[in-house]
């Protein structure tokens, strides 16, 4: 066998020369998916290969294969980002190998807990016989709602889409015709930072609302609820607190590596039921907690590492800074975008999240941002994704990474003038 370090030393040479080459290599993919495919086309053999060799070879397989993600001019989804020490903390729980854990998932305690209300036992019963599950969430609710509802067995169809004003916040009287038209078991989805603008529902208001209706009242807040750490931000979650479940990710704004999903309840209890291995529904006593009680998974990594990692790494005020300075990143590139030639501001940030679109002298604005939003990400200097906001397309504009700076805001607006003044072809002509 050859030396176990050895592999080790190359791979920690090879990750820092990914994070040294990221500022200046281009943020898109550079290989195409054929080519990856050819270079990983690695026959496997009887013989074994030398565990250095497999990671050099990996390291060059995959080359251009990556998204400049964990750099500070990735602005797609919300995504990327992860502080040194939380990744080294990553490293080092996966060197520890041990079987840990922190994370779940807050629908399955709202069926649980809806249909223990209504004296139904869902974990020894199933769904099939139990009152149905209505849940509610606002139109711009994130697909993994959807998904959740159709891993649970409750099914898309209970899903009722809610309108939203002007400003992306359900209304007290939506809400409160939409309680009024059954009186079905019902979940309320929430958002604390929405995807496109990042709305905040009115909490204080809509909370009180859903409980005297006897609803389940779940927060997603994926990336917003970490405003909450601002001074300058918190109040836009006010209320927040009065919720039955919250859902965030450590992975977004606290910048841990993917993938580090977190689950907060209120009432432990129906959180447990739902989870629990050994289906006693009483907590025992004593300091120790079997993670597998609490989360899906028997066996995951420790998750938990990056995340206090990244806390004490960050601090309080260190988190509150790295939100404020996302949020004026984003707004300084969704203003300096949406003001150039040929582009058009469509929402202002109230957070980390901005819109902006791209004219077409033809009128045909939606083919003219997708195709603008394709040729800024083929240019490399900075990566965006598209989405549909009130019925046109748009560019989103994503801030969560730690590594975005002034001189990156520049580098990005600069590159899109170009882009724009260049005059790409977008299509047939
Ligand atoms: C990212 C995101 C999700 C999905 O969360 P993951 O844990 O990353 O799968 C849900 N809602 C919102 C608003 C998000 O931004």
């Amino acid at each position: 066998m050859d030396d176990p370090t050895e592999v080790l030393h190359r791979a920690f040479s090879h990750a820092l020369d990914y994070l040294e080459a990221l500022d200046s290599s281009p943020v898109a993919a550079t290989s195409t998916l054929a080519e990856l495919r050819h270079r990983l086309q690695i026959p496997l053999t009887a013989a074994p290969t030398p565990a250095a060799t497999v990671i050099d070879d990996l390291v060059t397989a995959t080359a251009g294969g990556q998204l400049g993600s964990a750099g500070g001019r990735f602005f797609a989804w919300v995504i990327g980002g992860a502080l040194p020490s939380a990744l080294a903390a990553d490293w080092l729980a996966a060197t520890w190998d041990v079987n840990a854990g922190l994370y779940a998932c807050g629908p399955a305690a709202a069926r649980h807990g809806l249909l223990a209300a209504r004296g139904w036992d869902v974990e020894a019963n199933g769904l099939a016989g139990s009152p149905p599950i209505r849940l509610l969430a606002t139109e711009q609710h994130h697909g993994s709602i959807n998904r959740a509802l159709r891993i649970l067995g409750i099914g898309t169809r209970a899903l009722q889409p809610l309108a939203t004003d002007e400003n992306g916040r359900l209304r007290k009287a939506t809400l409160d015709r939409a309680l009024k038209e059954s009186d079905s078991p019902t979940i309320l989805v929430l958002d604390a930072g929405d995807l496109n603008i990042g709305a905040y529902d009115p909490f204080a208001e809509l909370i009180p609302l859903a409980h005297e209706a006897g609803a389940w009242v779940h927060i997603d807040g994926a990336f917003g609820l970490w405003a909450r750490a601002s001074p300058r931000y918190r109040h836009l979650a006010d209320g927040v607190e009065r919720a039955d479940s919250w859902a965030t990710d450590a992975h977004k704004w606290l910048n841990t590596p993917q993938d580090n999903g977190i689950a907060i309840v209120r009432n432990r209890e129906p959180h447990r039921a739902a989870m629990t291995i050994s289906a006693h529904y009483l907590v025992a006593g004593g300091d120790a907690r079997d993670a597998l009680d609490w989360t899906p998974e028997w066996t995951r990594r420790a998750r938990g590492y990056p995340i206090y990692a990244a806390l004490r790494e960050l601090g309080r005020d260190g988190l509150a800074s790295l939100i404020e300075r996302c949020c004026d990143h984003c707004m300084a590139l969704t203003l300096g975008i949406g003001g150039l030639a040929g582009a058009e501001l469509v929402a202002a940030p109230s957070l980390n999240q901005g819109l902006v679109r791209f004219l077409a002298p033809d009128g045909d604005h939606d083919r003219r941002t997708d195709a603008t939003i394709a040729a800024i990400n083929a240019e490399g200097t900075a990566y965006f994704s598209g989405t549909t906001f009130r019925g046109q397309r748009a560019m989103r504009i994503s801030v969560v990474n730690w590594r975005t700076s002034e001189a990156d805001v520049r580098r990005t607006i600069k590159a899109v003038e170009r882009v724009l003044a260049d005059g790409f072809r977008d299509g047939p002509n």
